[in-house]
């Protein structure tokens, strides 16, 4: 009998599991309770995929072998719940996809920040090493699209704490965590240790033929490190700490070692800035090497990288004054890199929907660095609360037009001004790479 395998979800990941499970000879299904985007029905019309929008019609679903759950789907919704009360087994598109990974090398990196930094530039380094390569995940197609319309020998592949969430026998060659802060707790009933479970689940399969990159300076990865039965072998990388086998950067120079193999570069020589930056170089360099990427292809790699868009991304120098773009910038931590990277005067563009922050975790850059804080947001008191006392210029705007004159105005020739909110943007905009945009499009309008 054919299996029948239903999806719920039908964007990126959705479709792309679906697409993957039709080629495979399943009977399948997708659901999804919200409107199908054009480009996604399309799509699925185009494969002559059965699918539904608007409800789950829960008699149907119910009559599935095997469920596969898009990652924005909460596992305690209603349906979720039933389905696995009905001993369905529910999985991610991530586990699905796996099955059909065939004998190709997986680095799948997660974490709380960096992951779409790290994986472009360990992409960039595998495509200057011309391997034959895709990058999916959050970037691009998903990895059971990827896997369906263009395998590959090589994935790198970014995952989230929710893909990684229900995962059975998903397991990479390299796995790398870049860091845990909190994130996202309304999808782990407000428990910091459910999320930390999560990003933790990504060594859950290693074997020791398998790496596991990880951050040594990074509190709460080290703070949990050895609950977790890690059976891969493991390279840390550090600032503070000089590792035998790993990366760490002294005097200016990143140092990766491992076997016998062993490579130095001078981290003035990398293109993207910030100590974050380094910490996402060292990790994606050094996966690199372990994939058996030659030093010169990486050093190439590291030094012609182009930043990505909306992370501290140059925008424009206007009378003096430099533009930056960091509308990626969604939680204090990343804003808190954004300004450790900072060596100029900085106008910092601070504000939008904030998920809990505790500002005062910014408040020695805030000192050393920001000479005026322009709030964008609609509702802005918890930055005046916080910084009232600290920074002389602070005031509110309520649209890009109105921030970006505000931060004109204050700017003297030699100063920053930094887009970079630690907050969520949906107040005032349709998403972060909409704030991006409109602010670079007000910029070029000075
Ligand atoms: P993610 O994909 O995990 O959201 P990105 O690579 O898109 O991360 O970076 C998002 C923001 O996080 C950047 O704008 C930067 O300010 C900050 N950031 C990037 N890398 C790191 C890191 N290794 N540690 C802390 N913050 C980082």
């Amino acid at each position: 009998m054919t299996k029948k395998i239903i999806i719920l979800g039908a964007a990126e990941s959705g479709v792309g599991a679906a697409l993957l499970a039709k080629q495979q000879g399943y009977d399948v299904f997708v659901s999804d309770g919200g409107i199908i985007k054009e480009e996604y029905k399309n799509e699925l019309l185009q494969h002559e995929i059965a699918f539904e929008e608007g409800q789950h019609s829960e008699t149907v679903i119910l009559t599935a072998t095997e469920v596969v759950k898009s990652p924005g789907i909460p596992n305690k919704s209603d349906l979720v719940q039933k389905i696995k009360a009905n001993k369905i087994p529910v999985i991610s598109e991530i586990e699905f996809a796996y099955r059909y990974k065939g004998n190709s090398t997986i680095v799948a990196i997660t974490g709380s920040n960096g992951k779409t930094t790290t994986t472009s530039i360990l992409f960039h380094i595998c495509n200057t090493a011309q391997l034959d390569v895709a990058v999916c995940g959050n970037i691009g197609y998903s990895f059971a699209k990827q896997i369906a319309l263009a395998p590959k020998a090589y994935y790198i592949i970014e995952v989230s704490s929710f893909q990684l969430d229900d995962i059975v026998s998903f397991k990479p060659d390299i796995a790398i965590l870049t860091n845990i802060t909190e994130d996202h707790l309304d999808r782990y009933d407000y428990q910091f240790i459910n999320y930390i479970h999560a990003k933790f689940n990504i060594t859950k399969n290693l074997n020791p033929a398998d790496a596991f990159v990880y951050c040594l300076d990074d509190e709460v990865t080290m703070k949990y490190f050895n609950t977790y039965t890690i059976n891969s072998t493991n390279y840390p990388i550090s600032m503070n700490k000089e590792t035998k086998t790993g990366a760490f950067i002294k005097d200016g120079k990143m140092i990766i070692a491992h076997g016998t193999e062993r490579m130095e570069m001078n981290v003035n020589d990398f293109t993207v800035k910030g100590k974050h930056n380094q910490y996402n170089t060292m990790a994606a360099s050094l996966s690199a090497s372990l994939l058996g990427i030659r030093k010169d292809k990486i050093r190439e790699a590291v030094t012609t990288f182009e930043s990505i868009e909306h992370r501290l991304e140059p925008v424009a120098f206007v009378r003096g004054v430099e533009y930056i773009n960091d509308s990626k910038a969604t939680n204090i931590n990343s804003t808190w890199y954004a300004l450790e990277s900072m060596n100029k005067p900085t106008i910092l563009i601070l504000g939008g929907v904030d998920k809990g922050n505790d500002y005062g975790v910014l408040m020695d850059m805030v000192k050393e660095k920001v000479k005026a804080i322009i709030c964008l947001g609609l509702d802005n008191r918890k930055i005046h609360e916080a910084f009232g006392n600290t920074v002389e210029l602070i005031v509110n705007t309520q649209n890009m037009s109105e921030a970006v004159k505000a931060a004109y105005h204050f700017g003297v020739s030699g100063d920053a001004v930094l887009l970079s909110p630690a907050c969520a943007s949906f107040d005032l905009f349709k998403n972060y790479e909409d704030r991006g945009i409109q602010f670079k499009q007000n910029v070029k309008n000075l």
